[in-house]
């Protein structure tokens, strides 16, 4: 049985003011209706002004996803009532959206088509209390939105999940959104059916799943619901479903009977949207390399992992910071593996994506580790500190003696001592077994704590053995 999957999803543009009036759009956090003004408020005669700032992300977002820019686009109404929306519509696109037919690629290689990308406003914010009345907060009311609406080009719940999260790592690359599921700045509405055949199956859609997990949990159970349904013969209604995630199960909204119609019309009081190729190319021209260009020019130019590409280029100042870490030290698997292991669990730690720890201080700790200045051990101390404090490697070094032992009388007595503590080992050497030398070069790095130099060591220890 085939799965079929479409997914709409709403993601909310980063701009300092609301999509047709100058409201503050960081509603998170904000007292309650603090962030309101007439227009946002719907008062009789307020008239919205098109945010510009708005429009360009939504371009940058439409271009990055490969869409056609049609020279003209117009906002409609959508038309509802319920208490979260003051002027009794929505501002949205409906029959000449922003943009169109365009598709994002997955890391698997598959490209997913876009079918349309437009603008619209938010809704309020509704309270439910316990006492039994609800409180409404307007802050979100108009604030700028993007929907991506796909192709029902998705084949299981793991895809759908793939992308969900290469789609927010495009609108992070561009700074657009902030893709935080959890506080509902991207949100995704999930469209679902089953088929034993090349034809359509009757669909489902689910909302509020508020991560990545939910979406994949949800549309499991989804799949699995209909799938046995269908092996029964039984029809599939078409249905709007929410998530319970509590329970872990979907439960019925509202059924096709119940659908809303909208009473769709253009909106009167805004011209429609001119969009000139000079703005476009503009636009075009300002996109940064996107996560899937980024991948395969890593693959080719560094040669590392497909692992260590998918993690070093999921956030755009982490693969940003590489670039500059190998344009110094040009060693790229080196770089990820201390970047994979020592920058990211200090990032975690300190919860920002701010590396505090400057390309030039960590390139360096990479070079006194590769000439045998300092030990792996102590390069992970002085990262540390180096991210914290910010001080120069070189610095931190000297400062708390790190620096390896290379001083020839101290290490002269520290090489005596240990070959008269491993006669076995010496005579080994001497027998012709060379290996044996490691052994006693480890002795001495114990003794030392790592701070002897292993060139010196090894040609003091030579030196010795062949001198008795
Ligand atoms: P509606 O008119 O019910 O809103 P649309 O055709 O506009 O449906 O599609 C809405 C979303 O549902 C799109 O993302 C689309 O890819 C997806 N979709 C459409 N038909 C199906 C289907 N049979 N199975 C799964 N997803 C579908
Ligand atoms: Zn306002
Ligand atoms: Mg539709």
């Amino acid at each position: 049985m085939r799965t079929v999957i479409g997914l709409e999803v709403h993601a909310q543009l980063l701009t300092k003011t609301k999509l047709f009036c100058s409201c503050s759009a960081a509603y998170f956090g904000a007292p309650p209706n603090a962030h309101t003004c007439p227009v946002c408020l719907g008062m009789p005669g307020a008239l919205p002004v098109l945010n510009e700032r708005a429009v360009e992300y939504a371009l940058k977002a439409a271009l990055a996803l490969h869409c056609e820019i049609p020279a003209r686009s117009v906002f409609a109404r959508k038309n509802y009532f319920y208490p979260d929306l003051p002027k009794g519509y929505q501002i949205s696109q409906y029959e000449e959206p922003l943009a169109l037919r365009g598709y994002l690629e997955l890391p698997t290689g598959k490209r997913v088509r876009i079918r349309r990308l437009h603008l619209e406003e938010d809704a309020g914010k509704l309270l439910h209390r316990p006492e039994g009345y609800s409180l409404v907060d307007l802050n979100r009311a108009g604030v700028p939105l993007i929907e991506i609406v796909s192709e029902p080009d998705l084949s299981s719940p793991e895809e759908a999940r793939l992308y969900m999260e290469e789609l927010r790592r495009v609108l992070r690359y561009l700074g657009v959104c902030s893709g935080d599921m959890e506080e509902g700045s991207l949100r995704c509405d999930a469209n679902v059916s089953v088929s034993p055949d090349e034809r359509l199956g009757t669909k489902t859609e689910i909302k509020n799943m508020n991560s990545f997990r939910a979406i994949e949990e949800a549309l499991k159970f989804e799949v699995a619901r209909q799938r046995a349904l269908v092996e029964k013969g039984h029809p599939i209604e078409q249905a709007t479903l929410t998530w319970n995630e509590a329970l872990g199960r979907t439960e019925l909204m509202r059924s096709k009977e119940e659908a809303e119609d909208y009473r769709y019309f253009p909106e009167p009081d805004l011209v429609p949207l001119q969009i000139d190729d000079a703005w476009r190319e503009r636009v075009k021209r300002s996109l940064p390399e996107l996560p899937a260009q980024k991948r395969a020019r890593w693959m080719q130019e560094y040669k590392l992992p497909e692992y260590d590409i998918s993690v070093l280029t999921d956030e755009r100042s982490v693969a940003e910071y590489f670039e500059s870490v190998v344009g110094l030290y040009p060693h790229p698997k080196d770089v990820s593996n201390w970047m994979m292991s020592e920058i990211l669990r200090l990032l975690k730690e300190s919860q920002t994506m701010e590396i505090a720890l400057k390309p030039e201080h960590f390139a360096r700790v990479l070079e006194m580790v590769s000439s045998g200045q300092i030990n792996r051990t102590v390069a992970k101390d002085v990262i540390a500190e180096s991210f914290k404090t910010g001080k120069a490697p070189d610095e931190i070094v000297r400062a708390r003696g790190l620096s390896q032992i290379s001083d020839e009388q101290a290490l002269a007595e520290i090489v005596a001592k240990v070959l008269a503590e491993n006669p076995k080992a010496v005579a080994d050497f001497q027998s012709g077994k060379e290996a044996a030398i490691g052994f006693l070069q480890g002795q001495v790095m114990k003794a030392t704590g790592g701070k002897a130099d292993p060139k010196k060591t090894r040609e003091m220890l030579l030196q010795r053995l062949r001198a008795t």
